[in-house]
C-alpha cells in the first residue's frame, strides 16, 4: 500500500517536470511575396528558421485587417522577407523617383499591418531587406527610393551585387552596444566589420522614432535597425538567409536570436 503511494507521489512530480522540458518549438510566420497569383517564401528563408529551431509557416498576402490580427495570434515570431520597393508616395509621402523599381500595393499594406499588430502584440520580428524597409516605414522612417541616384559619395558601394547569393561583397560596421553588436560579436572582425551579400538599390533614410541605426555600409548606407525600447524588433539590409541555407552558419546567430527570443 504504501509503495503504492510512493509510485504515484514520483510520478506526479516526474510527469509535470518532462511536460513542461519539452518546450514546442516556436512557430515563426514569414511573409509571402505576391506576383502573379501567388503567394511564395523562397526555401532560403525556410531551411534558415528550420536550423534555428523554429516552425516556418508562411503568411499569405492579405489586405483584411481582421485575418492580419489572427495570423499575429498563431504565430509566436516574425520575418518580414525581402522583395520589391514600397510605394513612396503611399507610405511616407514622396512622390515617385523615375528610378524606382516595381511595387505591390496589396503587399505593402499586409507587410506594414502585419509588422505593427505583431510589435503591438510583442512578437519578435526579424525584417529582411525589404523588411528591415517595411519595419521602418511601419513606424515612420522615410526610404532613398534608389541609391544610386539619390546618394552621392566620392566612393559609393554597390548594394546589388552580381555574385552568389551566400558570398558577403561590402563590408558593414556593426556599431557597439546595439543588440546586433551582441549577437553577431563572436563573428565580427576585431575593427568590428563583417562582409554582407548585397541585393538592393532601396535603404534607409530617415531611421524611424524609437528605432536606432546598427550597423552602416562604408558609404553611410544604413545596413540594420534596431528598436530601442524592445531588443527583439530587428531589421537587416542583407540577407542572411543566402549562407545560412547554404551551410555557412555565421550569421545563424541572427535567426537563432529571434527563436530564442519567442520564448
Ligand atoms: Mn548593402
Amino acid at each position: 500500500m504504501k509503495n503504492t503511494f510512493f509510485i504515484w507521489l514520483i510520478a506526479a512530480i516526474l510527469i509535470p517536470c518532462t511536460l513542461l522540458s519539452q518546450e514546442k518549438a516556436p512557430v515563426i510566420g514569414l511573409s509571402a511575396t505576391y506576383e502573379s497569383g501567388q503567394n511564395n517564401v523562397p526555401n532560403t528563408y525556410i531551411i534558415s528558421v528550420r536550423k534555428a529551431g523554429g516552425i516556418p509557416v508562411i503568411l499569405p498576402v492579405t489586405d483584411d485587417p481582421a485575418i492580419i490580427a489572427r495570423m499575429v495570434e498563431s504565430i509566436d515570431g516574425l520575418i518580414l522577407t525581402g522583395g520589391e520597393d514600397v510605394d513612396p508616395l503611399l507610405w511616407y509621402g514622396e512622390e515617385p523617383l523615375p528610378a524606382m523599381g516595381g511595387i505591390v500595393p496589396v503587399r505593402d499594406f499586409f507587410d506594414i499591418h502585419l509588422t505593427r499588430a505583431a510589435v503591438e502584440a510583442g512578437i519578435p520580428v526579424l525584417g529582411i531587406c525589404r523588411g528591415e524597409q517595411v519595419l521602418n516605414v511601419a513606424f515612420g522612417g522615410t526610404l532613398y527610393q534608389d541609391i544610386p541616384s539619390q546618394v552621392k559619395r566620392k566612393t559609393p558601394v554597390k548594394h546589388r551585387q552580381n555574385a552568389p547569393r551566400e558570398y558577403g561583397t561590402h563590408t558593414i560596421t556593426v556599431i557597439s552596444g546595439t543588440t546586433l553588436y551582441g549577437i553577431l560579436k563572436d563573428v565580427l572582425e576585431k575593427d568590428k566589420t563583417y562582409r554582407v551579400n548585397s541585393y538592393h538599390h532601396q535603404a534607409v533614410k530617415d531611421v524611424a522614432p524609437g528605432f536606432v541605426v546598427s550597423a552602416l555600409a562604408r558609404d553611410g548606407i544604413v545596413e540594420a535597425i534596431e528598436m530601442k525600447d524592445n531588443p527583439h524588433v530587428l531589421g537587416v539590409q542583407f540577407h542572411p538567409e543566402g549562407p545560412v541555407s547554404q551551410g555557412d552558419d555565421t550569421l545563424l546567430p541572427l535567426f537563432r536570436y529571434l527563436v530564442r527570443s519567442c520564448r
